[in-house]
């Protein structure tokens, strides 16, 4: 496969599936690193353990039974002479574990195993864990420590035996004398001072001989049901945090969309606004600002149909003139004051259209005839006494048309044009109605 194409291919792995490899592998790693490694072992024997002592029931309760202690390169041997005195009479070898005050810790390891040889194979030997505790335990008194055993057969041979912490029981004995609540007598492994290797409780009361090869302590670092634990939390925690980082994205990409549709609905907004000038400005003459031809087209269209309305057209009175004299600016201002003095004069039902040069219609909605004749009269006395930047007076003619019933615009106008003809023809500077 080329090498641009294993790349492309890896293109498409995203962190997610990375984190989900490294987890699967080291979730395989450690589980089996757990079951084939992690060891912890301890190992009590002869040749690298030397705390040790035989000890007898000669101390307490008058007992008299013998017991002593020879060590040989493979194991420790109890010689033992049981004699009545006791109320159970015995011997035990004891491995001393304590550092100062300080016992072994033996519920980290999961096991005991233990290698010894009775020479009476009917008999059983005791094999006691001795823990100390500060809850009911006393410095001064040795059994006030709590004494955990097991009774393990007698065997001519060589005998072992792998033994679970739960195969262990609290001697009745110890509860009994010492009056231990019930909430302290349960197996406690946590600080064993003492391991004591004893006769039975019943042996016969003759010689015996118990050899001890090893105690070997197995466990593991981690043990499973820790790393059980410890493997779910992991994976726990890691899709959280893919989740989090899925719904921070997610959130991301939805503040960025909404953004987007925001820009988009300002660009929407803006662009409704310049068409609304553009076409506000297309229906208007640049110069008065009046409206002009297409202006009045979509006033016509607009208008709601069979309704009174009336025309005014207005023409300046020898506008050429002021051109002439005082020049086309001076014209224009003129134009424009003009609009500006009759858009003054006006209600909103009545529009103002430049249609060309000096002409201007006034289309006067709801107006009949004689009242778009006194509108007429009105502006015509208003602009003749406005003062203007020729420093004379201003004149205009007017010709005023009512729309007909079922009348066109041009036809209705056209009549005004008329009467407009007739007003400059009678001497302009006057109002003069359609017929
Ligand atoms: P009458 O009293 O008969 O209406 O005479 P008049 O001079 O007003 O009419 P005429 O139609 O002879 O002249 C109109 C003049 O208006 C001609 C033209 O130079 C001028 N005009 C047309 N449009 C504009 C404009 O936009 N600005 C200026 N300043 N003058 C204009
Ligand atoms: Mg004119
Ligand atoms: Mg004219």
């Amino acid at each position: 496969m080329p090498a641009q194409k294993i790349l492309t291919q890896w293109r498409i792995l995203q962190p997610i599936h990375f984190v989900l490899g490294l987890l699967i592998v080291l979730t395989a790693t450690l589980l089996l690193w757990q079951h084939y490694g992690m060891n912890l072992y301890l190992r009590f024997d002869p040749s690298n353990f030397k705390k040790v002592s035989a000890s007898d029931d000669r101390d307490t309760e008058g007992g008299k039974s013998l017991g002593s202690l020879s060590t040989s390169p493979k194991y420790w041997r109890l010689d033992c002479q049981l004699k009545e005195g006791h109320r159970s009479p015995y011997c035990s070898i004891d491995l001393d574990l304590s550092h100062g005050k300080q016992g072994i810790d033996f519920s980290k390891y999961a096991d005991l195993t233990i290698q010894y040889r009775y020479q009476d194979p009917r008999e059983q030997i005791n094999l006691v864990l001795i823990n100390f505790n500060a809850e009911y335990s006393v410095e001064e008194d040795y059994r006030s420590q709590k004494f955990t055993e097991i009774y393990l057969p007698g065997a001519l041979g060589w005998s072992t035996h792998t033994l679970k912490w739960n195969q262990f029981n609290v001697a009745s004995w110890w509860i009994a004398d010492k009056k231990i609540p019930p909430k302290w007598t349960d197996n406690e492994f946590s600080n064993i001072r003492e391991i004591r290797v004893a006769s039975g409780l019943y042996p016969k009361r003759i010689n015996h001989q118990i050899d001890l090869a090893y105690i070997e302590l197995h466990g593991k670092w981690i043990s499973n049901n820790t790393l059980q634990l410890l493997l779910l939390l992991l994976w726990g925690a890691s899709a959280a945090c893919w989740l989090i980082t899925e719904l921070r994205r997610a959130m991301q990409a939805l503040q960025h969309s909404n953004k987007q549709q925001q820009a988009l609905k300002n660009a929407q907004e803006h662009l409704k606004e310049t068409n609304q000038l553009l076409t506000e400005r297309s229906m208007r003459d640049p110069l008065t600002l009046a409206f002009n031809r297409e202006g009045l087209s979509v006033i016509l269209a607009n208008e709601p149909p069979n309704t009174l309305s009336s025309i005014i057209f207005i023409d300046i009175d020898h506008f050429k003139k002021i051109n002439d004299h005082y020049g086309h600016a001076i014209g224009d201002q003129v134009l424009c004051l003009l609009t500006q003095h009759i858009q003054q004069q006006i209600r909103p039902s009545e529009q103002l259209i430049r249609l060309g040069g000096e002409e201007f219609v006034l289309i006067c909605q709801h107006s009949a005839l004689a009242q778009a004749k006194q509108l007429a009269e009105k502006l015509r006395l208003w602009l003749f006494s406005q003062s203007w930047p020729t420093g004379s007076s201003l004149s205009c003619s007017f010709g005023v048309a009512e729309r007909l019933e079922n009348e066109s615009f041009e036809a209705a106008l056209h009549r005004a044009d008329l009467a407009l003809y007739r007003a400059k023809a009678a001497g302009r500077n006057r109002v003069e109605l359609a017929e």
